[in-house]
């Protein structure tokens, strides 16, 4: 028996893998399969070429338990290891500079192992002994054994072995005792084997034999060894791709909404099916679903930092022999190889939706609502993405029409251009609540957007600051003649004296738990006697802070709504003439008095004129403060009166509570109110 040291600096480099791997340490079956599977796919090419002559047999690689000998063996009918070979590939592993390494790394210890292809050594973190014992393929070949209790001494022999391969045997430490347990190794073969390209066995399938459910001879295989990316496109259908899909996430029942196979071999090397899924509302949930594989063994399913952040929200598989088997996230993330990948991956999503658009864009039409969100997540957080998506993202509009941004700016560029040029697209984002303004617009000949997406308030800002002239109005951000200015507008019915007043008499009877504005606007006398409309910008600021992000500072305040008064409305006009029958008279007295004093303060000011303020006498001063007050005072009885008279108003009331209701403000008590009054108003 020979006995040596294997061939490290450091001192002893087993305790130091096992305390820097110590999280990692499931990892070593992956590690010790994939060898396997090399030793494997090595012999399948010399046989290929013909340099391995003999029957390749059996290939199947096979994990086995030994709960009372505390083993568990991985063993390969690979191409095997000779003495020498042991000597070369397991004995001297080139560990120059060790410590130094270690040192520098210690806090990434993924990155400690694929440095050094540990591989086969990440079997001492849950091993006190471990064993090989191999038979080269090699003609005459001796079978040896070797063994080490993960100290830098190891022990090697020849021995008997039967068939050519590997067996790796590990001497299960008395801490990692639940690596014997088959649940545990199956969900560790499941995790990082799935899609391996040789045949793993563990385990016998089983059947139902008298009554019995009982182990057959055959191995119970876990492992798909050709996974729907190592195939062809060309040899791929929809529902094979779909099959993929539920292999990959067992637990989903919808099927993927579109899927991109890539195959790239330059400028490097990478395989692999995005899937579209079907959203639910919220993205975080979605994240992290794509998997990474290099050749086909499972690397990691968090690709945060390796594929942009918008593409986390996909599915499905990445394969890149390029992509580092063993090391840390920020390494990877470094990584040059994977960057390009990023960026590759990115371009491909674009180009592979633009030619769904250009040959199926009924299809993309048909899913379109589904893929929106994501779409407008790429156009948000990534300018490259966005440049190639403006060309096929799609507007719907509020007949379920599908446009793209220049088409549908083709559309409304006759009617919808305001005064100073912009274009108005009009949008809603509740066709419901907000049906009697789309129904105003559209009387208008106007066209417009359902824009209900969680991330359409963001989405339109984008693409206004990309679009100077395009502008986005809700259809209840102002009434349907100021929506979209042109220059032909109406005469006011109403002097602004009288609309001043009327705006006391409407403000005496708003609800007190939101702020309101009252305006007037000379409309067309067809228009409603009063809308409620909310202002575009304020109201978006509101709703993308809902979203989070930015525009905090518009979140906190309270809703703030316009009442508008149209001038111009008979009722309006009748409103006001009842007014003059009923308080005229005191308005008139109050008017005269404002006006007397008025005249008083034009004279006072005509003897300022010329002056420097000190050269103006004190007295002066004091009577035109004076005067000021007295306006203020004559003012506010004025408003009192007027408060008072637009109390008792009904018609008044009614009006605007027929604008809240037109926009589902009125609620509860003041909507049973209004049901009252209204009866009351038919049956008078
Ligand atoms: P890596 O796989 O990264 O090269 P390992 O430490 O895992 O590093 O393995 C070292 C070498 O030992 C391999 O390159 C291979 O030549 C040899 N080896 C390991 N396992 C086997 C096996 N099951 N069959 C044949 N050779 C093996």
């Amino acid at each position: 028996m020979q006995k040596g040291r294997i061939n490290v600096t450091g001192e002893d480099i087993f305790p130091i893998i096992k305390k820097f791997l110590y999280s990692d340490h499931e990892i070593f079956l992956r590690e010790l399969v994939s060898n396997a599977v090399d030793a494997t796919q090595k012999l399948k090419i010399l046989a290929s070429k013909g340099e391995y002559k003999d029957e390749l047999g059996d290939l199947t690689i096979r994990i086995s338990v030994d709960k009372e000998a505390k083993t568990l063996t991985v063993s390969d009918s690979g191409i095997g290891m000779t003495g020498e070979e042991v000597e070369k590939y397991i004995n001297q592993i080139a560990f120059s500079g060790a410590e130094e390494f270690l040192q520098k790394y210690k806090d990434s210890k993924n990155a400690i192992i694929g440095h050094f292809g540990l591989g086969f050594y990440s079997s001492f973190m849950v091993s006190s002994i471990v064993e090989i014992k191999s038979k080269s393929f090699q003609e005459n070949a001796k079978a040896i054994r070797w063994e080490c209790d993960g100290s830098p001494e190891f022990s090697m022999e020849e021995t008997e072995k039967d068939s050519r391969g590997t067996d790796i045997i590990l001497h299960i430490d008395e801490d990692s005792l639940d690596f014997l347990e088959d649940n545990k190794i199956n969900g560790l073969l499941t995790k990082y084997c799935k899609f391996l390209p040789v045949e793993i066995g563990f385990g016998k399938e089983k059947e139902w034999k008298d009554d019995k459910y009982v182990e057959t001879g055959k191995d119970k295989i876990i492992n798909n060894t050709q996974p729907a990316w190592t195939k062809k496109p060309a040899d791929l259908k929809e529902e094979d791709y779909n099959k993929f899909y539920k292999e990959l996430y067992p637990a989903t029942f919808e099927d993927p909404l579109f899927n991109i196979h890539l195959n790239v071999d330059y400028p490097f090397n990478l395989t692999g099916i995005l899937y579209f899924p079907k959203f639910k509302n919220n993205v975080e949930i979605q994240k992290n679903k794509i998997q990474l594989y290099q050749r086909q063994v499972f690397v990691t399913d968090s690709v945060e930092g390796i594929v942009p952040e918008f593409l986390t929200l996909l599915q499905g598989v990445l394969d890149s022999p390029d992509i580092p088997l063993n090391v840390s996230r920020s390494y990877l993330q470094s990584d040059n190889n994977v960057k390009k990948i990023s960026s590759h991956i990115t371009k491909k999503v674009a180009d592979r939706l633009k030619e769904i658009f250009t040959s199926e864009r009924e299809n993309l039409e048909k899913k379109w609502d589904d893929l929106k969100l994501f779409i407008e997540y790429g156009m948000l957080s990534d300018e490259k993405f966005a440049e190639k998506a403006y060309t096929f993202f799609m507007l719907k509009n509020t007949d379920g029409k599908y446009f793209t941004i220049e088409e549908y700016e083709n559309i409304i560029k006759e009617n919808q251009k305001d005064k100073h040029g912009s274009l108005i697209h009009l949008y809603s984002n509740d066709v419901e609540a907000q049906y009697h303004f789309i129904e105003a617009a559209k009387s208008k000949g106007y066209d417009v957007l359902i824009m209900d997406g969680q991330l359409d308030p963001h989405f339109i800002n984008h693409i206004e600051t990309k679009n100077p002239d395009s502008r986005y109005l809700r259809v209840d951000a102002e009434v349907i003649e100021k929506l979209i200015e042109k220059e032909d507008g109406f005469e006011s019915k109403l002097t602004s004296e009288n609309e001043s007043d009327l705006s006391h008499v409407f403000r005496s009877q708003l609800p007190a738990d939101s702020t309101f504005f009252v305006s007037f606007e000379a409309l067309s006398p067809e228009n409603n006697p009063v809308v409620i409309t909310q202002n575009e910008f304020m109201r978006r600021m509101k709703d993308m802070s809902k979203m989070g992000g930015e525009a905090g500072y518009y979140g906190a305040l309270p809703d703030s709504y316009n009442l508008v008064v149209n001038s111009n409305h008979e009722l309006v006009v009748k409103i006001k003439e009842k007014m003059h029958e009923k308080i005229g008279t005191e308005i008139e007295t109050f008017n005269s008095e404002i006006q007397k004093q008025k005249t008083d303060l034009d004279a006072l000011n005509k003897l300022k004129e010329g002056k420097k303020e000190e050269e103006i006498p004190q007295e002066e001063k004091d009577k035109a403060e004076e005067i000021n007050k007295n306006i203020s005072n004559i003012e506010k009885k004025k408003d009192k009166v007027l408060t008072e008279y637009g109390k008792e108003n009904i018609l008044v009331k009614q009006l605007i509570d027929l604008g809240l209701l037109a926009n589902n403000l009125l609620k509860g008590e003041s909507l049973s109110k209004f049901v009252k009054r209204s009866i009351e108003l038919i049956e008078a």
